[in-house]
């Protein structure tokens, strides 16, 4: 079992070239501070940890070096919201600095200020993918379901969309969507191809420029 301080010291010094005692320790310690992980407990092991403080050990852990590709799945789940926001800082820096990130998240909070595309998946398939801006912004999503995630925020309608998720092993036919979607119709008992930005039979209508304007 090692140490956050250990595990880190050997990323660093992998991933970075950085050689030496004291210099391995200098920059373990600057990685920890980066994710806000507290040098008082560097030296403890991962199941001595709570949730947020693993949480954030492995967000140091991750950047360190400069990854081709950066997986973060959940990245400020049993973060409180100062600590969101830092996460979400030093991914949206890994961002610009040219990396690419795919973040896996039910905060959408976060996903606005990171992500230049987003994919919603709904029962294990993507529904729709745009751009971030359309997403968030104007004309918004398309997809039922999309929408109904963007209108459940607080600081929209804060309306929950009705009922629950099929169970992964006993999908419809057809959308999986359609028992909670109130733009079902007989047509959705067929599945909705994909067609490269929805999986859809009645997408909600993107609004006209007069609509966008107004
Ligand atoms: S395919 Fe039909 S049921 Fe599924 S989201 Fe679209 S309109 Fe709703």
């Amino acid at each position: 079992m090692r140490t956050i301080r250990s595990q880190l010291e050997e990323t660093v010094g992998r991933l970075t070239g950085v050689r030496g005692r004291a210099a391995l320790r200098t920059a373990a310690e600057r990685a920890a501070a980066r994710a806000e992980f507290p040098t008082d407990h560097l030296d403890r092991h991962p199941h001595e940890l709570s949730g947020g403080l693993a949480q954030r050990a492995a967000t140091a852990l991750a950047l360190i070096g400069e990854a081709p590709l950066l997986l973060a799945d959940e990245p400020t789940t049993g973060l409180d919201r100062d600590l969101v926001d830092r996460t979400v800082d030093e991914l949206r820096r890994h961002v610009d600095a040219g990396r690419p990130l795919l973040m896996i998240t039910h905060d959408l909070a976060a996903a606005r200020r990171i992500a230049d595309r987003v994919a919603v998946m709904y029962a294990g398939r993507i529904v729709e993918l745009t751009a971030a801006d359309t997403f968030f912004g104007t004309p918004g999503p398309r997809h039922p379901y999309s929408r109904g995630l963007l209108e459940a925020l607080p600081d929209r309608s804060f309306t929950p969309i009705p009922g629950q998720p099929p169970e992964l092993g006993d999908l419809p036919d057809g959308c999986a969507f359609a028992a909670r979607c109130d733009r079902a119709t007989d047509a959705c008992t067929a599945l909705p191809p994909f067609t490269g930005s929805l999986a859809c039979h009645h997408p909600v209508p993107a609004p006209t420029r007069k609509e966008i304007r107004a």
